[in-house]
């Protein structure tokens, strides 16, 4: 049916200099279609060591202009197209990566198709249907999506600050990948959500399984994994803490 594959797990500075975990996107291999989601940095890297240069990638989404996400898009989209002389596949980003040159000017017409995204909007690449949610609230113009398999409603809940307005997006989704930079956060300003935005998630949307990625320092210093446990046992779901290089079978 098909997978998704961890490049990294982290989109924190620090850990990414101490090489503690990487940041890296998302492989989604489903529907026989092949998505990089969020290729920060070091993903292209991680990429070519897993895949090489055999296997073909319909598509690339990028959820916001951050290096810990956007990083490797331009050579991403070199290998989409076999350096150009293929017109092909699809790139799905928000406007401001045009708009401040993050997806390099000569790329323009590699791929087949460049879409902004627009909120509650739905597109396709290949044979998998993608669907962005709201816009997020993280200082820089961001949003997450859900897929549609045949068994499956999968939510990327990307970087954000939590309001209750997101669980609209994700409301049918019967698996979560959310990326929750805090265990607590007592920020003001918090760009990430947190343990307890999760908890809100898992209420409210009821999901089977919820994984969650892109830690930074505050939530890896109480353990993730024991984290993923203590939620297992409190809602009786699947809550998987995410590990570098890990997959997820669908
Ligand atoms: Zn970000």
């Amino acid at each position: 049916m098909g997978y998704i594959h961890f490049f990294g797990t982290t989109g924190n500075k620090d850990i990414i200099f101490k090489n503690i975990r990487s940041a890296g996107g998302l492989y989604i291999n489903i529907n026989d279609t092949h998505v990089v989601f969020d290729p920060g940095i070091n993903t292209f890297y991680k990429y070519i060591h897993t895949y090489g240069d055999k296997e073909t990638i319909d598509g690339i989404i990028v959820s916001h202009v951050h290096i810990d996400h956007a990083n490797d898009l331009n050579i991403f989209i070199e290998l989409m197209t076999n350096g150009g002389r293929e017109k092909r596949g699809s790139v799905i980003a928000p406007k401001q990566a045009i708009d401040n040159q993050i997806l390099q000017p000569y790329l323009e017409n590699f791929p087949e198709k460049i879409e902004n995204i627009e909120p509650n909007t739905t597109y396709m690449i290949k044979n998998l249907e993608i669907t962005a949610s709201i816009p997020h609230d993280h200082g820089v113009e961001c949003y997450g999506f859900t897929m549609k398999t045949s068994k499956h409603r999968i939510g990327l809940v990307t970087d954000t600050r939590y309001f209750p307005e997101l669980l609209n997006s994700y409301k049918d989704c019967d698996i979560l990948i959310m990326n929750v930079a805090y265990y607590i956060n007592n920020k003001e300003k918090a760009k990430h959500l947190d343990i307890l935005a999760v908890e809100e998630f898992i209420k409210t949307i009821q999901p089977t399984k919820v994984i969650i990625t892109h830690f930074n320092k505050n939530i890896l210093s109480e353990n993730p994994s024991e984290i993923a446990k203590d939620l297992t046992k409190k809602y009786g779901i699947e809550v998987i803490a995410a590990e570098d290089d890990m997959k997820l079978y669908l």
